[in-house]
């Protein structure tokens, strides 16, 4: 292998997942090079992130990011408008209710990415490269990434954060479990006139859920799921008419809508990769895992993918070990497969019961909200393990603590 070996861990993927376990492994010390192509266009998703995700995301400094572009989620409200038979109550969850001062933030996926490239400024150890992958190459000591501009990085460990068509994942030989929804989710963030008082609004519907989620001033983000030509339907409209569907759907929540930003279609699809790493290259993020935008919950579990990751290197360095190692790829995907695969199968499951018209399942349902409105106990663990799972709490997720300090400073 010949490549330029001045790096001890390329991160190929520079989405949002990437960025930060780039920033994560940079922290342990490591010589950590990001190499990617931002998607085409400005993505139109934002992501509610939660407690876990939030404190990493301050622990990386660049928590600015939710002052500036976020806006605070108080309570997560969910309303059944499956026109069914078996009507469920409406429950909402608050952030009080379960002990804290908010539930976490919505932020716009480009102003994360954005503020996780500009930090790279005052990481002397790290470097984004904005370049293709075309391939990438397993040996013995070490892997070697080939770039489309023909230069080439070896590194002796690879974090795959390069989403759902991942290279690494092909070339490590992990086998994946992949399925698609015929369903589709309009995205778009959109002005209104009444105040949206931190709380966000989830519909079921019987083509799955309709979301609207607190942005800065009064706007929201919208993840409206459809049939798939129902939702190319939708994004197709122009924005007169897009503006009349929008608020027959709402009926009245938010009151009249104002401007309508750019729309975005992301047909829903779900994976999981097994092992989460082997061959000197560990996967994180939509690489390992793809679940439908229900809940809030993939970018959230992608960053428990790479704080865990820098757990499990930050291990094997405290050893003097070999940061690439099986043991450490094993010990990765020891500590990411729970919590991988109980969210993967809920959310599948959450996702089917909607699409379910079979009496039995929508009175299961029913039933289920009526337990999670009138049982305390239930909703408050609904509350803890919706937001996270309680066996999964790495380092980085942690309020900055001087064991972390003292891995930086001394390297
Ligand atoms: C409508 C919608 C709403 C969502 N809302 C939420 C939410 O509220 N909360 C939440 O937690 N999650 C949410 N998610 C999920 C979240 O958006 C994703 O989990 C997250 O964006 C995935 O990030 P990633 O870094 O893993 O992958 P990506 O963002 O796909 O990044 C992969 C990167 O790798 C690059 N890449 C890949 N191959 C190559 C190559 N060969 N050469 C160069 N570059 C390459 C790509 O260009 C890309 O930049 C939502 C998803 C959708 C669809």
């Amino acid at each position: 292998m010949n490549g330029d070996t001045s790096n001890d861990v390329v991160v190929v993927g520079t989405g949002p997942a990437g960025l930060v376990a780039a920033h994560g492994l940079a922290r342990l010390g490591l010589r950590v090079t990001a190499v990617g192509l931002p998607p085409p266009g400005r993505d139109t998703r934002t992501a509610a992130l939660f407690a876990g995700s939030v404190t990493l995301l301050e622990n990386l400094g660049v928590g600015d990011v939710f002052a500036t572009a976020g806006e605070p989620i108080y309570g997560i409200r969910i309303i059944d408008d499956m026109g069914s038979l078996w009507r469920a109550p409406e429950v909402t969850f608050t952030a009080q209710e379960a002990g804290a001062a908010r539930f976490g933030y919505n932020v716009p996926n480009a102003a994360l990415t954005d503020a996780l490239r500009a930090r790279e400024a005052s990481v002397s150890n790290l470097q984004i490269i904005d370049a293709s992958i075309t391939r990438v190459t397993p040996g013995p000591d070490c892997v070697e990434v080939e770039l489309g501009d023909d230069r080439r990085l070896s590194a002796r460990l690879v974090v795959g954060a390069d989403g759902r068509q991942s290279l690494c994942r092909q070339a490590a030989g992990i086998q994946i479990r992949g399925w698609a929804y015929e369903q589709s989710a309009v995205t778009c963030t959109f002005a209104h006139q009444r105040p949206h008082g931190g709380i966000s609004t989830e519909f079921h519907r019987v083509t799955g859920p309709f979301t609207v989620v607190p942005s800065p001033g009064t706007t929201s983000s919208l993840v409206w799921v459809e049939r798939p030509d129902e939702a190319k339907r939708l994004a197709g409209l122009d924005e007169g008419e897009f503006r009349a569907v929008l608020e027959e759907r709402l009926n009245g929540l938010l009151g009249p809508v104002g401007q309508i930003g750019p729309r975005g279609v992301f047909p829903l699809s779900g994976l999981t990769a097994s092992p989460a790493g082997r061959e000197r290259i560990a996967l994180v993020g939509e690489a390992v895992h793809v679940i439908p935008p229900i809940g809030a919950q993939g970018l959230n579990l992608g960053l428990r993918d790479a704080a865990s990751i820098a757990d499990c290197v930050a291990d094997a360095l405290a050893v003097g070990g070999d940061i690439g190692a099986p043991g450490v790829l094993a010990a990765y995907d020891r500590m990411r497969a729970p919590d991988i695969t109980s969210r993967v199968w809920s959310i599948d499951l959450l996702n089917r019961t909607l699409l379910s018209r079979a009496t039995p399942v929508q009175a299961l349902r029913g039933l289920g909200m009526h337990m999670l409105k009138s049982v305390g106990p239930l909703r408050r663990m609904a509350i803890r393990e919706g937001l996270a799972p309680s066996f999964v709490s790495p380092r980085l997720m942690q309020p900055q603590n001087p064991e972390l300090q003292h891995e930086v400073s001394s390297s």
